[in-house]
């Protein structure tokens, strides 16, 4: 049975901008109460936001509140550094222990 050509779902980083596809991407989550986590399953609800699976770009949408106002929340530096040690980790059980 041929595959049907699927669309792959495109969604925008709102660090750097890019479109790309979600696979490819980090979902940031508002839950109803306010907080700001990134989804790793990709299954939680609330409000979201999409970031490339890197440092930097995270880095970006947190600096230039890019994040802030894509989940209309408000992020102080607390939530900013959780959310940066969380990319830090994922990134590191990505890559695997050994790369620098
Ligand atoms: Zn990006």
């Amino acid at each position: 049975m041929p595959a049907k050509p699927r669309k792959i779902p495109m969604r925008m980083c709102v660090g750097c901008r890019e479109m790309k596809p979600k696979k490819e991407l980090l979902r940031a989550v508002r839950s109803p109460q306010g907080e700001v986590s990134l989804d790793t399953t990709g299954k939680k609800a609330g409000r979201g936001a999409y970031v490339c699976f890197n440092a930097d770009c995270l880095k970006r949408a947190l600096k230039q509140k890019q994040l802030d106002r894509a989940l209309d929340a408000k992020l102080d530096e607390a939530a900013n550094q959780q959310l940066t040690q969380t990319m830090q980790r994922l990134l590191t059980e990505k890559t695997g222990e050994g790369t620098t």
